[in-house]
């Protein structure tokens, strides 16, 4: 009996090596075992059967912003972002533990999109019209609005006009919408705006005191707040409004019209929601309804 049992463990074991090889020979080294479609059948030469086909997908997103996508210890993003991202390779047919993500800091996204580095963007990615003439934009997912992260004891910063008297000091990221827009609220450029490539840093320049202030989304400052318990505050309400899109290639109408629509089935069955609760949401209770899509 016992003995019958071990043979055929064995021959379990002899097949699904058998198996593994094949999955080698193809030169798939994506970790998949299979180059299973996942019973999904796709228009010929679109992007989605390219991807599908690879088993495969390269998602930029963020590494260091806590709630969005936010570098773990075991080296993977995690976050509403990543979230997102994942629906979305669920709905090609591509398993998750093929999901390869690049760090996208916000002055690179469009060329990452641009150069075929990342199939998508998934990061805090406000939808503009300058960045569509260079990529486009499925979504979007969710609204955010920028803000302005202060001390939690400083009450001499209460919006952007308090930058207007030219003595405070405020970090930014460099490409980002909130960079551009806090120019117009500051009397001397060079001296008040500090840039750097991700917001980690500005936190860090916020707390050694080189500058007063750390201005981009709610969302974004709201994650740093719950990381740094006590320490920053939001010095006021939100002031301009960030949709945040899926960047995809220019031209591909037909994946941003398939990741549109797979935005609009994570909306009523749930996938969302969840996605939401389990990431930013603890840390911002007000659940989103996913915003109308621009099928522009
Ligand atoms: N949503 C803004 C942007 O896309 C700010 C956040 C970011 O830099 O990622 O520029």
């Amino acid at each position: 009996m016992r003995i019958a049992r071990l043979t055929a463990i064995a021959a379990v074991a002899v097949l699904s090596l058998g198996v593994a090889a094949c999955g080698g020979d193809d030169g798939d080294d994506s970790g998949s075992t299979g180059g299973g479609t996942e019973g999904k059948s796709f228009a010929a030469g679109s992007t989605m059967e390219r991807l599908n086909k690879a088993q495969k997908i390269i998602v930029g997103t963020k590494f260091d912003q806590p709630g969005f996508g936010l570098k773990g210890l075991d080296g993977k993003p995690a976050g509403f972002d990543v979230e997102i991202a994942k629906i979305i390779a669920d709905e090609l047919g591509v398993p998750e533990g093929n999901i390869e993500y690049i760090e996208t800091p916000s002055a690179v996204r469009e060329e990452k999109i641009e150069k075929g580095e990342a199939d998508i963007v998934v990061a805090t990615y406000t939808i503009n019209d300058k960045r569509k003439e260079r990529i486009d934009f499925a979504g979007p997912y969710y609204v955010a609005g920028q803000n302005i992260l202060v001390k939690a004891d400083d009450s001499s910063i209460t919006g952007p006009d308090s930058f207007k008297a030219g003595d405070k000091k405020v970090c930014s990221v460099q490409g980002s919408t909130p960079a551009a827009n806090i120019e117009k609220s500051l009397a001397n450029k060079a001296e008040q705006l500090v840039l750097f490539d991700v917001y980690t840093k500005c936190i860090d320049a916020l707390n050694s005191g080189q500058v007063n202030a750390v201005t981009t989304d709610n969302v974004i400052l709201l994650g740093f707040i719950a990381r740094n318990e006590g320490k920053f505050k939001l010095a006021g309400e939100n002031f301009t409004e960030e949709p945040y899109g899926i960047g995809v290639k220019k031209g591909d109408t037909a994946f941003r019209t398939f990741i549109n629509d797979t935005l609009e089935k994570a909306y009523s069955d749930g996938r969302y929601e969840k996605a939401w609760k389990d990431t930013a949401g603890k840390f911002d209770d007000q659940v989103p309804t996913g915003p109308a899509v621009n099928r522009y």
